[in-house]
């Protein structure tokens, strides 16, 4: 017998768990249908926490979205009981002329966000484990800070099942065919159908949604043991940063939360497969974050605690997709990640069951449209 929903969800990482706590609020039969147990280490919703920020260097149309994630993930946690966010202040660093700080003080200035430039002397004043070059300057926000993944993706899904919807772990989709009246979705353990289907499948959207014009880039994050002076590595005394060590190169860090100061490149991976990737981090791989480390955050240049693969799904922009499939308006693709689409995963929820919905959304995400990629996009699927 083949069940029926509203809606289905495939996925429940960040993405595909607010959907599913946003459409099972309001109501709907929803059908949460997951291939692993999440929240695991296998996509892209883990590695213990998450930069959060609003001064938002990719572009300024991000900061509406951020600021709603804000109220929400607030509304999460009063809601699930659970702590899944510590502001911490966030630096972007960077010579004054670069993408990073250009960016962020644009989005700054055009939405009021607030903010402090900070000279590279004022930064190792206030944050005595950062080390930016002589020339560079910082755009200082207070309000930046630390979610949690795992905790927050387990808060979502609890509140799904909470309002009602049925989530199934250990089921993979393995096809999906749309009829006009409807969607029926295949697993290894059923069949299953909905008059609209979410598809936030992450690294292996290209699974379900083949021509996607989207790659899977591997990232390798690492965590260290201040070789000194503990204590300018905790939370107050370090914020989250990001740090433009090269035209367009950036590396990221975060705070020593218990288990070590957290650092990465930002991009660099190879680009894989997610089911064949790597999963060991090489030697390497870590000496190339150190060289980083050595330069910038010198006293944080300890031993290796631990080390994780994870996986950015970018778009050829690096901006979002989120739109229905131009050939199925019953199926709506979501694809928000290019290594920072975490921190807006509540707002993007909210998004997703507006459109399934009532097929518009109350934030304009034109911006995030498939047209927007040429032929290379839509009118290829
Ligand atoms: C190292 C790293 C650092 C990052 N840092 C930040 C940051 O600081 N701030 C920020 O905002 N963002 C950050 N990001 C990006 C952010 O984590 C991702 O954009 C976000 O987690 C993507 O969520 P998702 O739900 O789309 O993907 P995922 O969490 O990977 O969820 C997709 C889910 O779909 C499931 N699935 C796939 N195929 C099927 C199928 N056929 N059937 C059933 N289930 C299926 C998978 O098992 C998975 O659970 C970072 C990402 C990485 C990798």
């Amino acid at each position: 017998m083949v069940r029926s929903f509203d809606v289905i969800v495939v996925g429940l990482g960040v993405m595909g768990s607010a959907t599913a706590y946003h459409l099972a609020r309001r109501g709907l039969r929803v059908l949460g249908l997951e291939r692993f147990w999440p929240p695991h280490w296998l996509g892209s919703s883990h590695g213990r926490s998450r930069i959060i920020r609003e001064a938002y260097y990719e572009h300024p149309t991000y900061v509406p979205l951020v600021r709603r994630a804000y109220e929400l993930w607030a509304e999460v946690e009063a809601e699930a009981g659970r702590r899944l966010f510590l502001q911490t202040g966030g630096l972007t660093v960077g010579p004054p002329e670069s993408e990073l700080v250009q960016g962020s003080l644009l989005s700054a200035r055009t939405h009021g966000v607030a903010h402090e430039v900070l000279t590279a002397a004022e930064v190792r004043a206030r944050f005595p484990a950062l080390h930016p070059d002589p020339e560079m300057v910082a755009v200082w926000e207070q309000r930046a800070g630390v979610l949690f993944p795992e905790m927050g993706v387990a808060a979502l899904l609890g509140l799904a099942r909470r309002h009602g919807a049925e989530l199934k772990f250990g089921q993979e989709v393995t096809g999906w065919d749309a009829d006009g009246s409807g969607v029926q979705v295949q697993t290894r353990m059923g069949t299953y159908r909905a008059e609209r289907l979410v598809i936030a499948a992450g690294a292996w959207v290209t699974r379900l949604v083949p021509d996607l014009p989207v790659q899977v880039e591997r990232q390798v994050i690492v965590w260290f043991e201040p070789r000194s002076n503990p204590q300018a590595f905790r939370p107050g005394h370090l914020p989250v940063f990001i740090v433009e060590h090269a035209p367009g190169k950036q590396f990221y860090g975060l705070p020593d939360l218990g288990e070590g100061i957290k650092i990465a490149r930002h991009h660099d991976g190879e680009l894989v497969d997610p089911d064949l990737v790597d999963r060991e981090v090489r030697e390497g791989e870590v000496e190339s974050v150190r060289e980083l480390l050595r330069r910038y955050v010198p006293a944080a240049d300890g031993s290796v605690l631990t080390a994780a693969v994870c996986l950015y799904t970018n778009a050829p922009d690096h901006h979002f997709i989120v739109d229905f499939h131009p050939a199925h308006p019953e199926v709506l693709i979501l694809s928000p990640c290019s290594g920072h689409g975490f921190k807006f995963g509540p707002a993007i929820g909210e998004i997703a069951a507006d459109l399934v919905t009532v097929g518009r959304s109350r934030v304009d995400v034109s911006f995030f449209g498939l047209g927007r990629l040429g032929p290379s996009g839509g009118a290829r699927l």
